[in-house]
């Protein structure tokens, strides 16, 4: 059965907008990976959020997103954090700063497993240190467009991790460039600024993502939610995703510990069986 996953990104300070979207998906009992940006990150929701965690802690997955979350190049703002050519040993020390942030203030509520780079931009030195400092998880994008899926499985022939600054997924799959693994979004709610389209222009995203995975990625930012009628979008697909019987949600966690377990069965037999 189809698996579908949501993934709320940006979260830092505990803010109305925040408070709805979690009792939204906790009500249904629907579980979210929030992707947590280490700076942006404020004792108030530290206290919040574990609360949150410890009466439901298999709905709320705390992940890292990043660290600051911006950088400048040649003196120009971008909201990405890995691009532009920066060393291994830079982002080494800046990835593992933020780890330790999180681990520091969320203690045994960090789920250390998944990492989300900024923007969805990374380079071969950004997985080579989340591989290093033991992140297993690569969430970015993996997008159900034509030409974008040509472009992955071009990439993925030539085991290149970006083009032009376009990572190439592997989502789903171990990526032959890491060790990591990758459990990418393929339907975007909302850019960070106004909640994109109506219920139906969202639900036909998420039909075109199916052709491509059954393993769905959702992505969301919850500040993106300020009005009314934001909510209902939200809610309207939410509620219609609920009324489809023919998918499952779960968390990234849960899907990479059951394709772990699985390739470790596979391979046990390969073995009993090349022994005869
Ligand atoms: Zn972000």
């Amino acid at each position: 059965m189809p698996e579908v996953f949501f993934r709320d990104d940006d979260l830092g300070d505990w803010n109305e907008a925040l408070q709805k979207v979690a009792s939204l998906f906790l009500e249904r009992h629907i579980p979210v990976n929030y992707q947590v940006v280490p700076t942006f990150l404020t004792n108030e929701c530290v206290g919040h959020i574990r609360n949150l965690r410890a009466r439901h802690p298999n709905m709320i997955h705390l992940n890292q997103h990043g660290y600051r979350h911006e950088q400048f190049i040649h003196g120009k703002h971008h909201w990405s954090e890995f691009v532009g050519g920066r060393s291994f040993d830079d982002q080494l020390e800046t990835i593992r700063l933020g780890r330790e942030l999180l681990a520091n203030f969320l203690q045994e509520d960090f789920d250390p497993l998944v990492f989300t780079p900024p923007q969805h931009s990374y380079d071969r030195n950004t997985l080579r240190a989340l591989e290093q400092l033991g992140f297993e998880i690569l969430s970015a994008s993996f997008y159900p467009r034509r030409l974008t899926q040509l472009i992955y499985h071009a990439g993925r022939k030539l085991h290149l991790t970006a083009v032009r600054g376009r990572g190439i997924s592997y989502h789903g799959n171990w990526r032959s460039d890491s060790g990591l693994f990758e459990l990418s979004i393929s339907v975007a709610l909302d850019d960070a600024g106004p909640v994109r389209g109506s219920v139906d222009q969202l639900l036909e995203e998420f039909s075109a993502a199916r052709m491509y995975t059954n393993r769905i990625g959702i992505m969301l930012h919850h500040n993106a939610y300020k009005t009314q009628r934001d909510f209902e979008v939200l809610t309207g697909f939410i509620d219609a995703l609920i009324r489809m019987s023919d998918i499952e949600f779960t968390d990234m966690g849960t899907i990479f510990r059951q394709i772990k377990t699985q390739t470790a069965s596979a391979a046990r037999h390969g073995e009993q069986g090349e022994g005869g």
